[in-house]
């Protein structure tokens, strides 16, 4: 079973039969970002870029890169790829914790390749068993903690207006800086990187497990469709497949991917489909969050969803960053509301809650200690929506508290740290001020309850 501890030990003891630092992940799955020709494995180290003479030789080098094959080289060898030091801090700690080197040792995408891939030569391409991609930044959506390497329409904000002025960024996410740092997104026209994907595809898609694709906004771009057209011609019956989406374009579209979806689902023709979408709060204030939202719409997108493939998964990311504090509760019981109606022996509605990691401005890290007490209640609130089969599920209520330890964890004490904590503040209140002039809302009307916050930052600015 996943998680359960024997089976992570037996994991392990295959993994380092190899070598100590032997991770699968760095050959069987893939994230690669087509719309600036970046890739990592697995999603923890930073993403490299991807030679364009590599891919002109071999498409599979957008996975196989030169860059990747040294840090497989290393691992081979016994020696620790600095880029996976998450993995490695976490293994040296004083007490025995699991890395997710470990935890992927056993993913059934995995487990089935170890002898293979540890026999055979370092050098050897591999095409992946888990694979997520994104052809494209074309989005019609500006999320307040997202940027215009990922977002057309946020590029096309900082084109016209610039960056925002934040005391610790000159000129927060300007196209110079997004330049200077290799994170300009490729015109969709002249990418090489797509085109490499669909000469890739036909011996990758034979091996692929799981694939998920994400943007940008997916729906927004015709290589999500071809994908669908794809399979309904070539049926990839033991493929997991998966879609990120918004579920904020127009309607015509939604109900075309539905369509293609279905009869995908209903010939068996993959094995499964996920839903993924994003909200991190409810109403008005997901839709603040979430610039370009429509609640009531994606609402009743995400009903037809539920209504069209009664058999497929949802899934609901929740980045709970400091606007989603005071408006929690009422996103949790939105959820409940759905799985009373839509959950069933054959699907789920997920919810997973990771804490935002940046910007800074906007992590939960810079909020009062009073908010805490706001987190705790909804800790207790899901606690009293426990239930088997559609109510909370102990693993919803672990994250939350996590994410609480988290802050109590990172709780500024030093005077240096009181210093960040101030200039975080600080630029919450520059980013929301011209957030507000450039898109035209209003953040004191949709989040009264933070009134006293704001002011509070709007002072140390
Ligand atoms: S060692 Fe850790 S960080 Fe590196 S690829 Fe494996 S799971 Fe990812």
């Amino acid at each position: 079973m996943y998680n359960d501890p024997s089976s992570i030990e037996e994991a392990i003891e295959k993994l380092n039969a190899v070598s100590p630092s032997f991770c699968m992940a760095k050959w069987m799955h893939a994230t690669i970002h087509l719309h600036m020709g970046r890739t990592h494995s697995c999603y923890l180290p930073p993403t490299h870029k991807i030679p364009e003479k590599e891919i002109l030789k071999n498409p599979s080098a957008l996975h196989n890169t030169k860059y990747k094959k040294e840090q497989r080289r290393q691992m081979i060898e016994g020696k620790r790829p600095a880029e996976c030091r998450i993995c490695w801090e976490i293994e040296d700690l004083p007490e025995k914790r699991y890395s997710d080197r470990h935890y992927r040792g056993q993913d059934s995408w995995i487990k089935p390749f170890l002898e293979e891939v540890s026999q055979a030569p370092w050098d050897q391409d591999r095409d992946p068993t888990y694979l997520e991609v994104s052809f494209s930044s074309a989005c019609n959506f500006k999320c307040s903690y997202c940027n215009p390497t990922f977002s057309s329409a946020w590029l096309k904000e900082v084109n016209e207006f610039g960056g925002y002025k934040l005391s610790s960024a000159f000129s927060y996410q300007s196209p110079f800086s997004l330049k200077t740092q290799g994170l300009m997104p490729l015109e969709d026209e002249k990418n090489p990187y797509v085109e490499a994907f669909w000469k890739w595809w036909p011996s990758l898609k034979q091996k692929l497990m799981f694939f998920r694709m994400t943007g940008g906004e997916p729906l927004l771009i015709q290589d999500t469709f071809k994908i669908l057209e794809t399979i309904e011609a070539e049926p990839l019956p033991h493929l997991e497949l998966s879609v990120n989406s918004n579920m904020g374009v127009p309607t015509t579209t939604i109900e075309k991917f539905l369509t293609q979806v279905k009869s995908l689902v209903d010939q068996k023709k993959i094995k499964h489909f996920m839903l993924h979408t994003s909200l991190d709060s409810y109403g008005a204030q997901a839709e603040y969050i979430r610039n370009g939202l429509d609640f009531k719409a994606f609402e009743k997108n995400i009903e037809r969803y539920l209504e069209v493939l009664p058999t497929s998964s949802l899934s609901f990311t929740c980045t709970y960053n400091a606007l989603s504090v005071v408006g929690f509760p009422k996103f949790i019981d939105w959820i409940l509301s759905l799985r009373k109606r839509y959950a069933n022996k054959d699907r789920n509605i997920f919810i997973d809650i990771p804490h935002l990691q940046g910007p800074d401005h906007q992590s939960c890290l810079i909020l009062p200690e009073s908010y805490e007490v706001q987190i705790e209640s909804a800790i207790s609130y899901m606690e009293s929506r426990q239930e088997h089969h559609y109510g909370i599920k102990t693993a919803e209520i672990l994250k939350l508290k996590r994410i609480l330890e988290w802050i109590r964890s990172n709780r500024p004490t030093t005077s240096k740290a009181l210093k960040e904590q101030r200039r975080h503040r600080k630029d919450f209140y520059l980013f929301f001020t011209e957030h507000d002039r450039r898109r035209g809302t209003d953040f004191l009307k949709t989040f009264p309850e933070m009134k006293e916050f704001y002011e509070l930052c709007e002072k140390l600015s």
